[in-house]
Order: C-alpha cells, then structure tokens, then sequence
C-alpha cells in the first residue's frame, strides 16, 4: 500500500519541516477525495494520484509540483479513463486555495484544463499542441504535471479498452513525446514512447524484442570490455570521471531508425552507448582524445553537440568506435550538467535542489522562445519566429501555413498557395490572381514549406483554368477547380449558342 515516506525518500537533497507537512497534508486530501474511486484495473484510484506525484519526484521537481502531483486530479476529471468523466468531484477551488494556496491551485487548474484535450488524428493536432503551448508558456510545470499523469496512464493501459487503448498510445508518440523530446526531456521522451509502443504497433514491437533478443548477450560483452578499459585508462591518464553508465536504445526509437535503414540492424551503429561523465569541458575533449587513441573511430560518427548544440539544448560529444571484437559501441561523452539536462531537459531548472534566482534566470534565458510563445498567444503575431522555435519536427506530412493574420491553416506536404487558397474559401480560390509567400510575389505553384506566410491577391475576373489542376494537392482544391470548370465550359457553350 502507498506511504506517503515513498514520495519524500525520492526528493535528493532533503526537504524543510514545513515542505514535509505540506506534503503530508496533500497526500490525506487526495485519499479522502479519492476515497471509494477505482481505476479500470480495479485499484484505488489514489493510487494514480501517488504515482504521478512520485514520478515528479524522481524527475526532481519542486515541492509544489510535486503536490500538485497528488492533487491534479481532485477538482474535476482530467485523465482519460472512463469512470474518471464519470466521476462527480464535490472538492472545490476554494478548498484548495484555502489549503495548499494559489500557486498550487493554478497548477492544477492547468493540468484540468488540459485534460479536457482528446486526440482526435492529425486535423486537430495545430489545436492540440496549441494548448499545450499556451499551458506551457503560462507556466512549464503543469506540462511536466501532465507528461508524469499520462506516463503513469500509459503504465496501466493494459486494462483499458482496446480502441481507446491505441488511441491513447498514439496520441503519446505522436504528440508527447515529440514535446518532451522540444523540451529536452530525453528520458521522459523515451520513456512515453516505451510505454506506449506495444500498444501503438503492437506488431512492431513484438519485431523488434525478436531482434534485440538475438543481440542482446553480445551488446552486454561489448560493454562490459569496453566499459573495463575505459575506465583504467581514464585513471591511468588521470581524467577524473563521476561516472561511467551505459543504456541499450530505447525500444521505440531503435524502431524508428530501423525503418530508415530496411530494418537492417548492422547499420545502427548507437544501439549500446556508454556514458562518461566528467567535471569539466576540458575533460570531455581529453577523454574524447584518449577514447580515439585506444580504439579506432568509426569515420564520420564524430559527433560535437557540446560546441554545436541540437536545437533543444541538448549537449553531449558522440563517438563511435570499434571495439576490436568485430562490435561497435557509441561513446558520450558530457559533463554533469549536461548529463542532467540530457535526462531531464527544462525540467532540469525546476530541480527542487537547484532552484534559486541564479538557475531561474539561467532557464529564462536558455528557453527564451517559451517566453515568446507567451506572447504569441493564439494569434502568432510574428508566425517565422513561432515556426523557428517549433522547428516542426513534429509532424512531417504536414505543413503548417499562416494567413496574415496568423491562422493556422494545415496542409499536406507539396501543397502549393492554391491549396492553401482553397483551404480558406472556395471564393478566394476562384478569384487567385497572385500570391505572396513571406511577402514575395511568388507563383501560384510554388511548394510551400512549414511555416511559411501567405497571402493571397485576388481579382473579381480572375478564374480557374484546366492547368490549376495540375497545381494542387488537396482533394477539396481539386474538387472546386473542376466543378468552376464543368460549370463554365457548360456556360461557355451556352453562350456560344446563343451567339450563333
Ligand atoms: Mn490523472
């Protein structure tokens, strides 16, 4: 049975008396609101609540999140589960604030919030990640409150129904953890998709056990060799190292780049990785250094993110080398801080040990664009900038194009401004007459790329013609090409008749 004393042994660093009865006091409240609810799989329904909160604390989060862990679900449904939606809650706000204070209640308000958001498929994902976006910039915790929720959800799908199972799977690869992986959240990223793979591709996943199953004894000798002489040649060399761990891929993700790669898993090379750890930069390139003067580096798998950062922040040099048993194994090698913020990402600068004014500003600075996308609201005034920080890998047979005003309007790829044109208004794409793309004149079949700006010119006697046809992707430009041009050719006949 759940303790309370579980949640508080995972917060590193010790709390104050205070923090401790605080927590105390919120783990009674979700008992008693919880009292007599179940989940599917037939378990108290508090359970839920501890373990979402306990997930918070192992990815160090603050004190308040944490509890807003245990009593994200106690105002009104947020999760997914049916008897969730049922469920009449008779807690409300003032309760909360009158207990645990404004802070915490705005959290939780905000994972509510988001938990009224169903997936329902690509066309409402612009919607979806919107939410997301605008709970995020207001404050990132309630994200990270979410994110811990629906892992502990994904943990426990087993017993959920089976259509709404791979919905829920899907919507977790395909939205979750796409954000978690923007956010920097490497661990939390892999996690989501782990949980959620055998229930997505169910015979997918049973594909790659099959494949991992064979490898696995070899990857763990590699290992063990490589692991052996590293570590006494960094001592012999006095390159002090806190740590040496190491990691097999996540499942889903070595799913991913099999697919690139005609499923041909000699060709994938990160499949074991092991991990130094050092104190200082300086040391990441002795140690780069010495790792290439025992084994051979494979060419061009020399990989400096610690100079060139990835785009969500991530830190880190990559080698790969020969291990002289006829195996490969990736080397990383970061400092302590970039491990952390590896695994952790943003979250990282919400750590309970590490907060203070210093870290604060550091985060401000570090994820500038979360405080721009507080600006940008719904209505992305400056859509580049919204674009650039999205960097869409998030879905890419989509494209995602703004008006002027900056609407979204979602595309498939290759779509050209006539697409767009019609997406808008059947009358606007019969009248194209020309077309801006980011305040160019540009012609009317020009590709458009995500986040592009486009602005269509229109004019009374402008009209389609039989080529347009040839311009558009979408089945609804298509579909008001022809029918203006079966109309007019029918007139156009008419007319001729009559002039005659
Ligand atoms: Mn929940």
């Amino acid at each position: 049975m759940a303790n309370v004393k579980e949640i508080i042994d995972l917060i590193e660093g010790g709390i104050t008396k205070k923090e401790e009865e605080l927590i105390n006091k919120a783990y009674e409240f979700a008992k008693v609101a919880h009292e007599g609810q179940k989940r599917m799989s037939g378990e108290p329904y508090f359970i839920h609540v501890f373990e979402t909160a306990k997930i918070l604390a192992k990815f160090e989060m603050d004190i308040q999140t944490i509890i807003a862990g245990l009593l994200h679900d106690v105002l009104e449904d947020t999760s997914i589960t049916e008897e969730e939606i049922k469920r009449d809650t008779s807690i409300t706000e003032e309760e909360i604030k009158r207990d645990f204070g404004d802070d915490i209640l705005f959290l939780i308000k905000g994972v509510t919030k988001l938990g009224t958001l169903k997936y329902r498929g690509h066309e409402r994902h612009v919607e979806s990640l919107r939410k997301f976006f605008i709970a995020m910039a207001n404050d990132l915790r309630v994200v990270i409150i979410k994110f811990a929720d629906r892992l502990h959800n994904l943990r426990t799908l087993e017993f959920v129904p089976e259509d709404k199972r791979k919905r829920i799977a899907i919507e977790s690869i395909e939205v979750y953890a796409p954000l978690a992986n923007r956010l920097g959240m490497g661990k939390l990223k892999g996690e989501l998709e782990d949980a959620a793979f055998p229930y997505a591709y169910p015979k997918e996943y049973m594909q790659i056990e099959e494949i991992i199953k064979e490898k696995k004894e070899l990857y763990k000798k590699y290992l063990a060799e490589v692991n052996e002489k590293l570590k006494k040649e960094l001592e012999k060399n006095k390159i002090k190292f806190i740590e040496i761990d190491y990691r097999i891929k996540h499942k889903y993700s070595l799913y991913k780049k099999l697919l690139k790669y005609n499923m041909d898993i000699e060709k994938i090379y990160d499949i074991v990785a092991l991990r130094v750890v050092v104190n200082t930069v300086e040391e990441c390139y002795r140690a780069l250094g010495l790792v290439h003067s025992i084994w051979n580096p494979l060419p061009g798998r020399i990989k400096d993110f610690i100079a060139i950062p990835k785009p969500n922040g991530y830190r880190s040099i990559h080698t790969t080398i020969f291990t002289g048993l006829g195996g490969i194994a990736e080397i990383q090698i970061r400092t302590k801080e970039m491990h952390t913020e590896a695994d952790y990402g943003i979250a990282a600068h919400f750590a309970y040990k590490e907060r203070g004014i210093r870290k604060a500003n550091d985060h401000k600075n570090k994820f500038k664009w979360i405080e721009e996308l507080k600006e940008l609201k719904y209505a992305p005034r400056d859509p580049r900038k919204f674009i650039d920080h999205l960097k869409m890998d998030f879905f890419n047979d989509r494209i995602f194009i703004f008006t002027p005003k900056g609407d979204v309007i979602d595309l498939p790829e290759d779509s050209t401004p006539l697409d767009f044109a019609y997406a808008i208004h059947s009358d606007i794409g019969d009248h194209t007459s020309g077309v801006k793309i980011n305040a160019i004149m540009s012609p009317i079949y020009s590709k458009l790329k995500n986040g592009d700006m486009v602005e269509i010119v229109t004019k009374k006697d402008s009209r389609p013609s039989g080529k347009w046809l040839e311009y558009v992707k979408t089945a609804v430009a298509k579909k008001h090409i022809r029918s203006y041009l079966e109309k007019n050719s029918l007139l156009a006949k008419l007319k001729s008749f009559g002039r005659s």
